[in-house]
């Protein structure tokens, strides 16, 4: 505890992966392009009195189709630190891009909680164009879309505090509605920046990932992120495989697959 916030332990679940190239990841490309692999992510806080999961993933179906390197179920994966997604209650969607909202079906008492210009984006008129549509999984859409007339979507204009500990923040540019998410660690505050900024050069050169809807919103966001962040090594890239040398494994036998992100990194 520091104050009266609670620590929450906080994890990466790394669940597919896929080659790629730099120029692949930066606007305006790369003038030193080579390999540049590409992991995806979904995050859990574990608390002393309540826990959240960030994000959903994809399924195996979609990763086959988009032709990912799928490596486990990240909702499968949660047990690993003991959690179930039966019976989670809380889970935060940073967006509803398809690798971050796929899942959703696998969480069936979980809220899910979503700044609503998303959605509006998810259903709205730039949804026609192949260029933007891509991103999303239009099942995933309408999905999220009945879990609303359920009454278990929960939406903020805005940024907002879920809970003592756990703060949303909109960063809309590479989705209209994205936000990222700070979790209070033992180490203080963690920024959790999801597609904010997908690999750790993004934000430190300034140059955006090339998934975009706003370019300016999106430098912007990397402003937001330093803002909230106590230093850059509290700041967690939502794409990048160094988040898996640079932090710890809880386990040797979890190696590759979850590390801790509530303890500083070694680089
Ligand atoms: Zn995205």
């Amino acid at each position: 505890m520091s104050g009266d916030l609670p620590d929450y332990e906080l994890y990466a679940i790394r669940y597919a992966t896929r080659a790629a190239s730099r120029s692949d990841h930066f606007i305006g490309g790369d003038p030193h392009d080579g390999p540049m692999p590409m992991d995806y992510f979904m995050w859990a806080a574990v608390g002393p009195a309540q826990s959240f999961v960030i994000d959903a993933g994809f399924t195996a179906e979609v990763a086959a189709r988009r032709k990912r390197e799928f490596l486990r179920c990240p909702v499968e994966a949660l047990k690993l630190i003991g959690l179930d997604g039966d019976i989670v209650s809380d889970v935060i969607l940073t967006h509803l891009h398809y690798d971050h909202v796929g899942n959703f079906a696998k969480f069936p008492r979980a809220k899910f909680h979503l700044q609503e210009p998303e959605l509006h984006f998810a259903v709205g008129r730039y949804m026609r164009y192949q260029r933007l549509q891509h991103s999303f999984e239009v099942e995933d859409v309408v999905g999220i879309v009945r879990l609303n007339y359920a009454r278990r979507v929960m939406f903020y204009n805005g940024p907002a505090e879920l809970a003592p500990g756990i703060t949303l923040h909109p960063a809309p540019g590479h989705s209209a509605g994205l936000q990222f998410v700070r979790v209070h660690t033992r180490r203080g505050w963690v920024v959790l920046a999801s597609d904010v900024t997908h690999f750790y050069e993004n934000m430190d050169s300034e140059r955006p990932f090339t998934t975009a809807f706003h370019i300016g919103g999106m430098l912007e966001g990397f402003d937001l992120l330093r803002a909230s962040a106590p230093s850059p090594a509290h700041i967690v890239p939502g794409h990048d495989p160094l988040v898996m040398q640079r932090y710890p494994a809880p386990r040797p036998e979890l190696q590759g697959i979850i590390v801790r992100l509530d303890v500083p990194p070694n680089a």
